[in-house]
């Protein structure tokens, strides 16, 4: 196996040559220059330093043992203790037979006495001792992704460093290449035919670059980094790259996030979080493949490491507050008050009101979100105690859950201490839980929900239509209603008045005997539509939008007084 790509193979390694004695660096820098890159060093901290600065690059060492401010068998002792030097090879100078042998037994490779011998002795025990080193790398097998075989992560962070040496000034872009919701792919299909996805992506990625000087490598289980020669536009590599799908019977979206044409001042490992920070973007997106890294994009990941600093703080000062949205029920002559849902408002002291999509997506990655969701199940139950003791009458208020809720193993006596405790029933408090939670790891969630659904709490699923669920898996998935994803009642009122997919929808929840919620209503005409498309229940601004729970008491009141 080669260890550097065609294009670096033949260029120059580097050689570093620590002595002390002016003639003795000339001398040898003489010999090697012609085959080698040659740094020098004069005494042993200056040694000790450039080591550290080159580790990614240098090939070999020519270390004289005796240099003032650090010994050359200290250097040796301190390489030894660190991961990152301890393969570069060493070749130690030296007129003193005894220390020979304490050298090598620190880790030299190989000795060249002094006063020196002949320069094709010096030169043949140099290549040797580097082709050892390299050869020694390859065989500890670390070098490639064993899935694969592409460059594993630190392999392919050497050479694109290697490479920026060699050119420093050709514009290069990093790519960071996911395989959106992959997890859902190995959980349809099973472990092995998701691997055999990503090799393909790994063959396929091999071919879209071979003609080209670039690296690619697997950097965790379906993120692919490719450092490459800058081009304008990336959308053909994405769509030929997400075409692997094709052969393998099953669609396979791949986002590129890029950050073109890199400043290369930054160190790899930032380059490349740009690119992720591009390609995290467009993870929800279902129509955009690539995406270009700005500066805009750290501005709103500060933000968003803001959000997150302070959401302790938030929490213990109560800045969050639960808002209600009412449900109407449309089935009889006239809209009567169904529920309602809890939805989380954040009143910042200095940003003002943060709606729950600029946070709650951030707090779900941050493991922060169910300390919030508790706190808003818990606020929206004491919510509905207070209405029913104060004003006798309340209406069942839905609260949303995140995935992360349905993994833990507390979340059903959890939610039944909140009703207990407020002296409600689980009839007072249904659950939300949005189709791509169910769907992403399925048996573990949707055990989960069934016993949720087993001590009797009513659960809506969310978004329906915006996830995965297969139709025949959504027969045997646990709920109690379907509340449709508002994309659909956006496409349907658009222009072209379509309600087709609506109808569908209304036809599934029909044929599983739940009732079929559309959320963002917005007008009049939305709403006949969806009473004469057999919608049972509807939510949106066209009956008002989520209020202060003060503000929601005018829809109980008047549903008490419907009832006089
Ligand atoms: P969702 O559960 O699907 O909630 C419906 C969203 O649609 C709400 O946005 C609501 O304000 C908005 N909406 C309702 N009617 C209309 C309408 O007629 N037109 C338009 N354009 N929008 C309408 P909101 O409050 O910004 O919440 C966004 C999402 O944040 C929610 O989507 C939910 O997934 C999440 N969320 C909100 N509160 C919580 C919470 O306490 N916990 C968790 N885990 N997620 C929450
Ligand atoms: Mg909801
Ligand atoms: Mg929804």
């Amino acid at each position: 196996m080669k260890i550097f790509p065609d294009f670096i193979a033949g260029s120059k390694r580097q050689i570093l040559i620590a002595d002390d004695e002016y003639i003795n660096r000339e001398l040898l820098e003489n010999i090697l220059s012609d085959e080698y890159d040659v740094l020098k060093a004069e005494d042993g901290e200056m040694a000790y330093e450039m080591i550290k600065q080159n580790r990614k690059t240098l090939s070999l060492i020519l270390l004289d043992l005796n240099m003032p401010r650090m010994r050359g068998l200290d250097i040796l002792a301190q390489m030894n203790e660190d991961p990152y030097l301890k393969g570069i090879p060493v070749i130690v100078l030296t007129s003193d037979q005894d220390s020979e042998v304490a050298s090598l037994k620190r880790g030299a490779y190989d000795f060249i006495p002094k006063p020196y011998p002949q320069p094709d002795v010096i030169k043949a025990r140099i290549s040797r001792s580097i082709e050892l080193a390299e050869n020694r790398q390859i065989i500890s097998a670390t070098e490639r992704d064993e899935l694969t075989g592409l460059y594993n992560i630190e392999y392919f962070y050497r050479y694109c460093n290697q490479f920026d040496r060699f050119y420093p000034d050709t514009e290069m872009d990093a790519l960071c290449l996911d395989v959106n919701h992959f997890h859902v792919l190995n959980e349809r299909f099973g472990i092995e035919k998701g691997d055999e996805i990503l090799k393909k992506i790994a063959e396929r990625l091999e071919a879209v670059f071979a003609d080209q000087a670039s690296f690619i490598c697997r950097k965790a289980a379906d993120t692919f980094l490719v450092y490459c020669l800058h081009q304008d536009d990336y959308t053909k590599t994405a769509e030929m790259i997400s075409s692997v799908g094709d052969e393998l019977q099953t669609v396979i979206k791949i986002r590129v996030g890029v950050y073109s044409n890199c400043d290369k001042k930054l160190d790899l490992h930032r380059r490349f979080d740009r690119a992720k920070i591009a390609s995290d973007k467009i993870r929800n997106n279902y129509t955009v493949f690539v995406n270009e890294f700005d500066e805009a994009l750290i501005d709103a990941e500060l933000f968003s490491g803001q959000l997150v600093d302070e959401f302790p703080k938030a929490l213990a000062e109560k800045h969050f507050k639960v808002f209600f949205q009412p449900k109407f029920d449309i089935r009889g002559d006239k809209p009567a008050l169904a529920s309602a849902e809890a939805l989380v408002r954040w009143f910042h002291p200095t940003l003002g009101m943060i709606s729950p999509g600029a946070f709650i997506p951030l707090f779900e990655e941050d493991g922060l979100i169910a300390t919030l969701d508790e706190y808003v199940w818990r606020e929206a139950a004491k919510q509905v105690a207070d209405w029913k003791s104060r004003l006798g009458v309340s209406v069942p208020v839905s609260v949303n859950l995140s995935r992360a809720d349905l993994y833990d193993p507390n979340l059903v006596n959890a939610m039944k201490r909140i009703v207990d405790e407020n002296g409600l029933g689980t009839e007072d408090m249904y659950l939300e839980i949005t189709e791509s939670a169910y769907v992403s790891d399925s048996n573990q969630i949707v055990n989960q929900v069934k016993e949720l659904r087993e001590h009797g709490f009513f659960v809506e699923m969310d978004d329906f239509g915006s996830g995965y669920s297969s139709l025949n898996m959504i027969t045997e998935l646990p709920l109690d209603a379907l509340k449709l994803d508002m994309k659909f009642i956006r496409t349907a009122f658009d222009k072209q008045n379509d309600t087709r997919m609506i109808s569908i929808v209304i036809d599934i929840a029909d044929y599983l005997g739940v009732p079929a919620i559309a959320e963002g209503v917005e007008t009049e005409e939305q709403y006949l539509e969806l009473k004469k498309l057999g919608c049972s229940i509807i939510q949106g601004y066209y009956f008002s939008k989520p209020v202060p729970a003060e503000d929601f008491e005018k829809f109980l009141l008047e549903k008490q007084a419907s009832k006089m």
